[in-house]
């Protein structure tokens, strides 16, 4: 190589979904209207992520189901679906292993366990927590404090992104509002092509797959913003509650199309 020529350094991530816990709902809570008075039970996801360096677990899933039901009362978990003994059994990691937790969004599913993670930096968009603070009231049921209000988190846990951020070689963050205002997916090299995992921007796959918004939206247009986003951006999906994806995948994940 010439002199001065950098080598990008990109990282291939190993990437394994956690099962959370599940939620029996009508299918259409899922895909706007279609599949109504079908009730199914959905996975809550998250994933663990390492580059062989580096630990990172992806959203925390559910942690104290009286609270959850009172959001939503289909909520079951458990024990090993709890994500200190899910990311033990996924990946031997204790939660002093872990360098970074990502928060999609901080629904009461997506960061029951934060409070498991006091040594962890934690990455949201700082959209996100400032509208935990001040949930419009569609949404106030699903932001619990307890999960990632300064009991939970300290302060200076707090890596705030204010927009797309690179967080390591071949892993960032990308804005994906439309389910939340702060909403962000996560996009890391798996090898093969990009994985997004999408949090609730897509609860299935069939939502970016088929254009089809998910029924907890605070932004029409924007959910169909990043639904574009995503199919310019990611080859395959790890949506927030699809159900076709078993517990500990790695690498059988659904495409985007
Ligand atoms: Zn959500």
């Amino acid at each position: 190589l010439k002199e001065g020529v950098k080598i990008v350094r990109q990282d291939i991530w190993q990437v394994k979904a956690m099962r959370m816990g599940s939620i029996t709902l009508d299918r259409s809570a899922m895909t706007h209207f279609k599949g109504k008075g079908e009730i199914i039970e959905v996975p809550i996801w998250a994933c663990a992520a390492t580059n062989g360096e580096v630990n990172i677990v992806i959203d925390t899933g559910l942690h104290d189901l009286e609270s959850a039901r009172k959001a939503e009362p289909g909520c079951h978990q458990k024990p090993d679906e709890q994500v200190v003994n899910a990311i033990k059994n996924a990946m031997g990691w204790s939660p002093a292993d872990i360098n970074y937790v990502i928060n999609t969004h901080l629904h009461y599913d997506h960061c029951g366990g934060n409070a498991f993670f006091p040594q962890s930096k934690f990455i949201v968009q700082r959209t996100e927590w400032e509208t935990a603070a001040k949930p419009i009231a569609s949404e106030a049921a699903f932001y619990i404090d307890e999960f990632y209000g300064k009991k939970a988190v300290k302060y200076f846990q707090w890596d705030f992104a204010d927009e797309e951020k690179d967080i390591l070689p071949g892993l960032k963050v990308i804005p994906t509002p439309g389910h939340t205002r702060g909403h962000q997916s996560v996009l890391l090299n798996i090898g093969k092509g990009v994985l997004c995992v999408s949090g609730d921007i897509c609860n299935v796959a069939d939502n970016v797959n088929g254009n089809l918004e998910p029924n907890i939206v605070v932004n029409t247009q924007q959910v169909y913003e990043s639904f574009a986003l995503l199919r310019r951006c990611a080859d395959f999906i790890l949506p927030g509650h699809e159900p076709s994806i078993k517990n500990g995948e790695s690498s059988d994940f659904p495409p985007v199309l």
